[in-house]
């Protein structure tokens, strides 16, 4: 987008006052300003400034070696510059204005090493160097529930009104019951151009599903999983209701899950993991077996937080293990069955928590390493992976955590600053985190007498 199409998009809506210039955090998280909408240009015009360290989830405090982490830095400014997705509508606030995606530069023009969308970026030049372009479509599982209380229950619905764990999974009545939310959600996708395709029903009682079409721009996939979320919390507001994409909102019940679907494509646009058989290319198979050595590894991107743990458990379809399949919904990499000519890899290890941009980064900088090293992945498993003794994904957090800072892959995908940047703001939140007494060690051990 121009600063001309900028400002004949703002005469068309003359009803905008205000625009949110915003960029995407560590944790997926978008922060930003307001500006009244004169200020629009200067969003354009890289005249926006914000500090590089609030792309961190937590900027007080110690790095791993006890510095002080911002102020040895003098917590210098970054400049904010449009990233090119153009500028959104969002009319389900109490008056419409509109949002504009942003990423950082430092002062002297490099781009910033530290920001998600930037990492993204680099791998997909990486693949565009060698004549390839990944097409990505990705699934967002969410779950509505009644913000009433000071904890997630279930909105009002027949089907959720039963309690019952599973009776929601592809339930049209359930899909029905909140048509006027679903018009509302696809009316905000096709305005801000996102290419919003299936919705159904999931396990849960009150969780969803909406599949977008594939695109062949990994950075607009990533992009409209961003702004998806926020519009979904949104609209769930304007019906009284709330959304979550937390992982596991609800121990007893399924996760919410961000599958993400690719191939790769070269300048004519032929679908390179193709081979006009089920079993799909060689090239296809290195992508499988650098997704599969980057796995563990890569954990921390997939399951950002202490709740992603709790979703990564047998027998919900949530991958536990470091395993591939065809047409296999227990194992983290399955071979979608269907047509030859859709030959694609489903990456199910994500939570819905996780940052699409650094999830995509993990998956397509996976990919792209067993690519360029000719990697050969294990035989593909069959039947049950949760049975099967096979190589873990980190159990919790803290070792997912260890596990990215320690991995010798990591500097394959990632900048060294992102690397550490990431690890000391996930190690200050565990730390918060392991601060807290919950409510199960009141209730257990709190002696009474
Ligand atoms: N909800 C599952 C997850 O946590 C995925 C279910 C599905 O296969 O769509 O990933
Ligand atoms: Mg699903
Ligand atoms: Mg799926």
């Amino acid at each position: 987008m121009s600063v001309d199409s900028l400002t004949s998009w703002l005469l068309e809506r003359p009803e905008i006052e205000t625009v949110f210039a915003c960029v995407c955090d560590l944790n997926g998280t978008m922060r930003g300003k307001r500006l009244p909408v004169e200020q629009a240009a200067k969003i354009l015009g890289g005249g926006l400034r914000m500090p590089l360290s609030i792309l961190n989830v937590d900027i007080w405090g110690e790095d791993i070696e006890g510095n002080e982490l911002v102020f040895e830095t003098g917590d210098s400014d970054g400049i904010c510059e449009f990233t090119g997705r153009p500028i959104v509508l969002i009319n389900w606030t109490n008056r419409p204005s509109a949002l504009a995606m942003l990423w950082m530069r430092e002062e002297d023009g490099t781009p910033f090493a530290g920001d998600p969308r930037r990492a993204l970026a680099q791998i997909v030049e990486r693949f565009k160097a060698r004549g390839l372009t990944p097409v990505v479509a990705t699934e967002l599982e969410f779950y509505l529930y009644d913000p009433s209380g000071t904890q997630p229950q279930p909105p009002r619905s027949p089907i959720t009104d039963k309690r019952l764990g599973s009776d929601g999974a592809l339930s049209l009545d359930e899909l029905q019951h909140f048509d006027e939310f679903l018009d509302d959600v696809y009316d905000a996708c096709a305005e801000q151009g996102i290419p919003a395709d299936a919705a159904i029903s999931e396990n849960g009682a009150g969780q969803f599903e909406i599949n977008m079409m594939h695109v062949n721009d990994a950075l607009k996939a990533a992009d409209d999983a961003v702004l998806f979320k926020r519009l979904v919390r949104g609209i769930a507001r304007k019906h009284g209701l709330a959304a979550t994409f937390m992982a596991k909102p609800y121990g007893e019940r399924s996760g919410s899950g961000f599958h993400v679907h690719f191939s790769l494509v070269n300048e004519a646009g032929e679908n390179l993991f193709d081979n006009g058989g089920d079993e799909g290319t060689s090239l296809m198979l290195n992508a499988v077996a650098g997704l599969l050595a980057t796995m563990q590894e890569n954990t921390l991107t997939f399951a950002p937080h202490e709740n992603s743990y709790r979703r990564l458990l047998p027998g919900a379809h949530a991958p536990t293990s470091v395993a591939w399949g065809y047409e296999n919904r227990t194992a983290a990499i399955r071979i979608p069955g269907g047509s030859n000519k859709a030959r694609r890899i489903e990456h199910r290890v994500a939570g819905a928590d996780a940052n699409p941009y650094l999830v995509l980064s993990s998956i397509l900088g996976g990919a792209l390493l067993g690519i360029e090293k000719e990697m050969e992945p294990e035989a593909p498993i069959s039947g049950d992976a949760y049975s099967m003794k096979l190589d873990h994904l980190p159990l919790d957090w803290a070792t997912a955590i260890q596990a990215f800072r320690r991995g010798a892959l990591v500097q394959n995908i990632y900048s060294k600053r992102l690397q550490t940047m990431l690890v000391e703001s996930k190690m200050q939140e565990l730390q918060r985190f392991a601060r807290q007494v919950t409510d199960f060690e009141y209730d257990t051990y709190l002696e009474v007498v």
